[in-house]
């Protein structure tokens, strides 16, 4: 597919993988919009790569849709890749005693509830385009993790917030679908991004082991090469694909 000129909104596109999608879409020719809440790093790659950041936190109805009108400025909407999300340092019941309340609200509602409001926003404009030869008229991409089905322990909010995003999956395709919108989703294993920077080096170094093949962390350009695969192969669609080089974990 021809993305150059087609608007593709990326949330969490200041960092990691949201910025990794970001640099491969703009190789590609496409006009992207990074969304985030890290305005000033957001802002510095927008600059470098000659885009737009809008500042969104996901879980807003109003930021959501100045992001999705700032797309509409630009051009055609055809695409959302959702990597905006949060990973909370292990918080276990047993040890720490009931869990907040309030963390376990927080990642759901960034990394499940932030997902779906984007989806259905940028859905809603999708759905006014002029349909490809195909019939498509947009793509939507989301992020989960393989903790929505490894889920360790200390992880219960983290892994029912992306165990929902997989879930989220399949009805948004088959409804979208009647649109000419389709909805796939990427659960990935390890990435060398800030989220995984944090970590202390030696439990970044045995997660990169633990990686059947190849034995290192993934990259954001791993996961911007199945952003750019989904988009171009149109039977992908309502799907969780893990991209993870074969990782299991013990608990
Ligand atoms: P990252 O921390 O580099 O990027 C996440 C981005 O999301 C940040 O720029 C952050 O500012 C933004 N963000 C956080 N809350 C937000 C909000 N409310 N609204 C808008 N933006 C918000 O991490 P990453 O590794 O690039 O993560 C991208 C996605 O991939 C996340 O959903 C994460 O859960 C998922 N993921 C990452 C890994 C990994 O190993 N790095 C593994 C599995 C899944």
């Amino acid at each position: 597919m021809d993305i150059k000129n087609k608007v593709f909104i990326v949330t969490g596109g200041a960092s990691g993988l949201g910025a990794g999608t970001a640099r491969m879409l703009v190789a590609e020719g496409a006009k992207v919009i990074l969304a985030d809440v890290q305005d000033e790093v957001g802002q510095q790659l927008a600059k470098e790569l000659g885009q737009t950041y809008v500042h969104c936190d996901v879980t807003s109805e109003a930021d959501g849709q100045a992001v999705v009108d700032a797309a509409l400025k630009a051009g055609t909407l055809f695409g959302l890749v959702n990597c905006a999300g949060v990973a909370p340092a292990a918080r276990t019941v047993s040890k720490n005693g009931p869990h907040a309340l309030d963390l376990f609200q927080k990642v759901v509602s960034i990394n499940l509830i932030g997902t779906f409001n984007m989806c259905r926003l940028a859905a809603a404009a999708m759905g006014n385009n002029t349909p490809e030869a195909t019939g498509e008229r947009g793509v939507l991409i989301n992020t989960a993790s393989v903790a929505a089905y490894d889920g360790q322990i200390g992880q219960a909010a983290y892994a029912s917030s992306k165990a929902g995003v997989v879930g989220l999956t399949l009805p948004l395709a088959r409804d979208l679908s009647k649109v000419g919108i389709r909805c796939m989703t990427i659960a990935p294993g390890i990435f060398g991004t800030p989220m995984v920077f944090g970590m202390p080096q030696e439990v970044q170094d045995s997660l990169a082991a633990s990686i059947p093949f190849p034995s290192r962390l993934g990259r954001p350009e791993d996961y911007a090469r199945l952003v750019q695969h989904i988009i171009n192969n149109e039977m992908l669609n309502g799907e969780t694909i893990r991209l993870d080089g074969a990782i299991r974990m013990a608990p």
